[in-house]
């Protein structure tokens, strides 16, 4: 269930063409900032900048800055202060250039903000989106990451400050779009199910055998989306659904035996929401992330986005299939955390990240990053989660365990590779 009544938002209708709205953009240079800032161009007098943030790349900040001229610019990577600074020109003046994580916390609560767009990959975005949250934002969420790790900490958080948490990954804007507006459990609503649609990714169609060696490069190039590394792996190893199924039960109350997965190769589908009554209504557009971002922006209003229209007679057909968990163990895995409870999520988060970056580093198999977190999950402790401590030491704990796991696994090739037993 999505948090917070719509009425006050309807109230908002009577301010819309008058007072530009404040947005920050946590994660500005990645594909979700870059599309936001897109959505945000075509609609200046709606949407003023507040601030830009980035990780380390400073260049890329500097050029946002020079061109959208926010009122701040926040660089989490303090070693690379010095280099931006001397990077900004006389087109910097009217920006404030922040170092580190807090300032990532200070632009997402300031109190001028009223919209911040979530957009840091993993679990670096899960402080900041929080601190919106706690300020009682209007939180466009399409760091998934942030909700799986903290889960009930993240939705009490909304709830209790007024803020709304808005989904911007496409199949959960989809749901959001296709449940009945009215307040209440899924059931109350005579919400049956939630079909997630899935790609399949890059090996949706390749073997077993073909799917074990895969490379980094091979992994990254997903067929309908442009999107960062992290998540491209996800993507293909489907992670990235068993994520959003996790995601998926927290942002609308659902259980996980509500959430199901359908194999949608074209990405026109975007999810459904299936009624009680045998009504199946689903979302339906081009696949492009500027449409979720900007119906998250204008809510409950609708805004052009600047994509072309949806030509169903071109498209041809549209085909569905089942999801072959042989092939995409990982999504067990995602469902077996939801079961676990607590922290297990949060674990199940951090070991995927450490295991992806260990892939895309070429120090695991693609089959590793499954056996990796499969193994984190079983030697676990899973607690409860009371307070954000609790998720940063799971976070914390199952880094160093999977990191481990990973060093344990390099020993065993290489004495396998030499004859040692
Ligand atoms: P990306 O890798 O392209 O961009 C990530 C952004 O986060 C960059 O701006 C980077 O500077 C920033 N960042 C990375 N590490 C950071 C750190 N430690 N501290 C502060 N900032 C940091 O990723 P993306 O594809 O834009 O995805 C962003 C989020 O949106 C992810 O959680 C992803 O799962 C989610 N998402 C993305 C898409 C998509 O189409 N790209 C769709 C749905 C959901
Ligand atoms: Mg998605």
């Amino acid at each position: 269930m999505l948090p917070r009544s719509f009425g006050p938002l309807v109230h908002g209708l009577v301010l819309f063409n008058v007072i530009a709205k404040n947005l920050t953009i946590l994660g500005a240079t990645g594909t979700i900032g870059l599309n936001t800032l897109s959505v945000v161009e075509r609609h200046p007098e709606r949407y003023k900048l507040f601030a830009l943030t980035a990780n380390s790349n400073y260049q890329q900040l500097v050029e946002q800055v020079e061109r959208y001229q926010p009122a701040y610019a926040v660089l989490a990577d303090e070693t690379k202060a010095v280099a931006c600074r001397l990077l900004q020109t006389g087109k910097c003046d009217n920006t404030l250039f922040l170092y580190g994580t807090d300032a990532l916390e200070q632009v997402a609560s300031d109190p001028i903000v009223d919209i911040v767009m979530a957009a840091i990959v993993g679990a670096a975005g899960l402080q900041p989106t929080l601190a919106a949250a706690r300020a009682g934002k209007r939180v466009l969420l399409a760091n998934k990451e942030a909700l799986v790790m903290s889960g009930n900490l993240l939705m009490d958080a909304v709830q209790k400050n007024g803020a709304e948490l808005l989904p911007i990954d496409s199949e959960h804007n989809a749901v959001f779009q296709t449940l009945p507006r009215q307040p209440g459990g899924l059931s109350e609503r005579g919400v049956s199910r939630i079909i997630l649609t899935a790609s399949g990714g890059p090996f949706r169609t390749w073997s077993l055998a073909e799917i074990e060696n895969v490379t980094p490069a091979q992994a990254v190039k997903h067929p309908n989306w442009v999107m960062g590394k992290k998540i491209s792996v996800d993507s293909a190893t489907m992670m990235n659904k068993g994520l959003e199924v996790i995601e998926a039960c927290w942002l609308f109350g659902a259980k996980a035996t509500q959430v199901e997965i359908v194999i949608h190769p074209e990405s026109i589908v975007h999810s459904m929401v299936s009624y009680c009554d045998g009504s199946v209504l689903a979302q339906m557009s081009n696949p492009d992330m500027r449409i979720p971002i900007a119906y998250g922006l204008a809510f409950p209003e609708r805004i052009e986005a600047g994509v072309a229209t949806l030509d169903l007679a071109a498209i041809g057909k549209l085909n569905f299939e089942a999801l072959d968990h042989k092939r995409f163990p990982c999504v067990e895995l995602a469902y077996r955390a939801i079961d676990m409870g607590g922290t297990a999520t949060a674990i199940l988060n951090a070991a995927n990240e450490v295991a992806v970056e260990a892939f895309l580093a070429e120090q695991l198999s693609f089959r590793q990053i499954y056996d990796a977190i499969d193994f984190v999950l079983r030697a676990s402790v899973v607690r409860p989660v009371k307070a954000l401590q609790d998720v940063v030491a799971a976070d914390c704990e199952a880094r160093l365990m999977t990191q481990d796991w990973i060093k344990s696994s390099k020993r065993r090739r290489t004495s396998a590779a030499e004859g040692v037993m």
